[in-house]
């Protein structure tokens, strides 16, 4: 018997909220966003998953994406944050890849290159995330430059959405957009999943949903993944493997910031921060105890949390426990914790094995 927890990774879900983006998106071009080891799903799974329905691959390494190419994929395949250093590009073009350029560095580096293929390229802008891209003022004669620039192929606009999921929305950043590039008939990328689910105008183009892939809402305060159609990929499953029986006025775990204040059942689940488990998430956090909805209780430990049985009399050592995913949404316990499902997904522990389900 080895320790009881497992991560299940279900492929059937993963294709089914990719046929979802595509049902929202008709016009468009998708890109599955697979960076960060796809949220932490597995690069290389996800990517056969999805290898006859995705358009192309997003992501950040190039590592990951010579690994995509090595492994025989022919998509296109789109790196976020483009090249570093000028000596990168040579793999740029023996790969076939397609970099997003957003500083005027890179433009240096790309039109003084001598290359044997020309590249595509997606060229950035900053529209008020103030975060990657160039200025509305740098676009045109970074545009002029790049093509008349011989190893450059098809250029794409592209920028990202800093409040797609929120109140601000988009049409703030769309006049942007709009005003920099009048008079380019480049083909665009504009759509994060958020956007793609709430703003069908920029859905034109190359889409790029990620997070909608896994199964989680990119706005859960607006309407859940449930109710958008998506379906939990990641499930983060466990035991219980001890119970305690405390007395009004014990405390529990490290600090002892939990204290019972009437006798309690607690069960020990074996799932601790070292799991990806978020640390702060607090007393109160949902779990599931043979399949009922129960509460976590005490700070989160390196290899442990406890659970409050009360209402669960079945629930003993080896009872299965669901962290989050299948009948609990990940996107309930990144709430609890103040964070975003992103976090929770991607910090998904090397130790945990992980089981597929077709
Ligand atoms: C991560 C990322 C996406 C995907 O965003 P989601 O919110 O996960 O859909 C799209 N575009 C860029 C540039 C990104 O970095």
């Amino acid at each position: 018997m080895t320790r009881p927890i497992r991560t299940t990774i279900d492929l059937s879900a993963l294709r089914g909220n990719f046929a979802v983006a595509r049902q929202r998106a008709p016009g468009a071009s998708l890109w599955a966003v697979v960076k960060a080891n796809a949220y932490g799903h597995g690069l290389m799974r996800v990517a056969e998953a999805l290898d006859d329905m995705a358009d192309g691959f997003a992501l950040l390494d190039l590592d990951d994406a010579v690994t995509l190419r090595e492994a025989g994929f022919r998509h296109p395949i789109l790196l976020l944050e483009g090249f570093f250093e000028a000596d990168e590009l040579p793999l740029f073009a023996e790969f076939a890849l397609t970099p997003v350029v957003h500083t005027l560095e890179q433009t240096e580096m790309l039109t003084s290159a001598a290359l044997p293929a020309q590249l595509p390229v997606y060229l950035k802008l900053n529209t008020g995330m103030n975060r990657l891209g160039l200025s509305a003022e740098e676009l045109h004669p970074v545009l002029s430059a790049l093509e008349t620039t011989r190893c450059v192929g098809n250029i794409t606009l592209m920028t990202h959405y800093a409040d797609a999921d929120l109140e601000r929305g988009i049409d703030w950043q769309m006049a942007h957009f709009e005003e920099a590039t009048q008079g380019c008939d480049h083909p665009v990328s504009l759509a994060n999943s958020a956007a793609l689910l709430r703003y069908p105008k920029t859905c034109r183009g190359w889409a790029r949903p990620g997070i909608m892939l896994y199964g989680s809402s990119p706005f859960p305060q607006f309407e859940s993944a449930e109710q958008i159609g998506l379906r939990p990929v990641m499930t983060l499953s466990s035991e219980l493997i001890s119970i305690q029986h405390l007395q009004p006025g014990d405390r529990v775990g490290y600090g002892g910031i939990f204290t019972a204040e009437r006798p309690m059942r607690i069960g020990i689940v074996a799932c601790g921060y070292a799991d990806g488990y978020p640390r702060r998430a607090p007393s109160g956090t949902p779990i599931l105890v043979e399949g009922r909805r129960a509460r976590t209780v005490g700070r989160v430990s390196m290899d442990m949390i406890m659970v409050d049985l009360e209402g669960i009399p079945a629930a003993g050592i080896g009872s299965p426990v669901v962290l989050w995913g299948d009948g609990l949404p990940v996107d309930e316990v990144a709430t609890a914790a103040g964070t975003v499902s992103y976090e929770l997904l991607c910090a998904l522990a090397q130790r945990v094995p992980v089981i597929e389900k077709a």
